[in-house]
């Protein structure tokens, strides 16, 4: 084995724990982290293709050895996987387009997609147009044309999270759980893991409301605030529900969009005192909303 790919899976696990422990700086409110979440994971991806590559064939990572490879597919019309396999059948040296080299340029993160891609069996073309849009986004970070939506961000390195979870998986890389480091693993799973990652964007964002709520209001005026949260039913979640000036209900689930819960407290229409929904009766023709003491007439008569 050569030594450029020794160190190349190492150096992906270094860039993958990085961005990973950006992404969680991010997630916990910190913008400026999403930029080095985003260019670490970068890195990450261009070197665990390579090193996919390299598992193909040591020196198919090599950019003269490549172009060998990519002018007998455009030559004969076929797929790059297919160019390879002939020239492997055709026993081609593939060491001859770098002997001599000592320090021979590696392929970019581009011709490595373009070599999966055209192994159309096995690699999926969304998971190939997820990272090329991320690449995009790097080059315009390096361009200081980047405006950034934060939970865009961490919803694509989600997305390419799961993504390279199973193609490593598929394609025996690396059992990635395995390899990084203890203190990102919870991180690693939480992305992994779909259900986890919607979970936490939705809690983010009942605690991003919740902030903005109260920003700038003095401590002594907090209590005139109100701002409350519910259970939601649907998803079966606490805490998930907070106002939302569009909700029919006044209430929004920021996981399902769910508006309605029987928690929701409305005003009594007859006395005004504030109770859950599911408690008030409503009066033929008269009125919605009626409280269980408003109700009380046992006691009262
Ligand atoms: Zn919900
Ligand atoms: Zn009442």
């Amino acid at each position: 084995m050569h030594k450029y790919e020794l160190d190349i899976i190492g150096n992906a696990i270094d860039s993958l724990d990085e961005a990973l422990d950006k992404y969680a700086q991010g997630q916990s409110g910190c913008t400026r982290s999403h930029k080095f979440a985003l260019l670490h994971f970068c890195h990450f991806m261009e070197l665990i293709l390579k090193h996919y590559l390299s598992t193909v064939e040591e020196n198919l990572i090599y950019s003269k050895v490549f172009r060998v490879v990519a002018k007998r597919a455009k030559d004969d019309g076929i797929p790059l996987i297919e160019a390879f396999e002939i020239l492997e059948n055709e026993e081609f040296d593939f060491e001859s387009p770098i002997k001599g080299h000592q320090n021979p340029h590696t392929i970019t993160l581009d011709m490595a997609l373009e070599y999966l891609e055209s192994d159309k069996e096995y690699f999926d073309s969304e998971f190939a147009s997820e990272i090329r849009s991320l690449k995009d986004l790097r080059n315009d970070i390096e361009h200081h044309k980047f405006e950034m939506n934060t939970k865009e961000v961490r919803l694509v390195l989600g997305r390419l999270t799961r993504g390279f979870d199973e193609f490593t998986d598929i394609f025996s890389v690396v059992g990635l759980q395995n390899v990084i480091s203890k203190k990102q693993l919870g991180v690693f799973q939480t992305l992994a893991d779909e259900y986890e990652h919607e979970l936490e964007e939705a809690k983010v964002e009942v605690r991003e409301a919740h902030n903005a709520a109260f920003r700038g209001v003095r401590p002594k005026h907090q209590y005139d605030v109100h701002w409350a949260t519910y259970d939601c039913p649907e998803c079966n979640v606490s805490d998930l529900m907070i106002p939302n000036i569009d909700s029919s209900t006044g209430f929004k689930c920021t996981m399902c969009g769910n508006e309605d819960s029987e928690d929701i407290e409305v005003d009594c229409e007859i006395c005004g005192s504030s109770w859950a929904n599911g408690e008030m009766s409503s009066w033929v023709d008269t009125y919605s909303y009626t409280c269980p003491d408003c109700n009380d007439f046992d006691s009262k008569y």
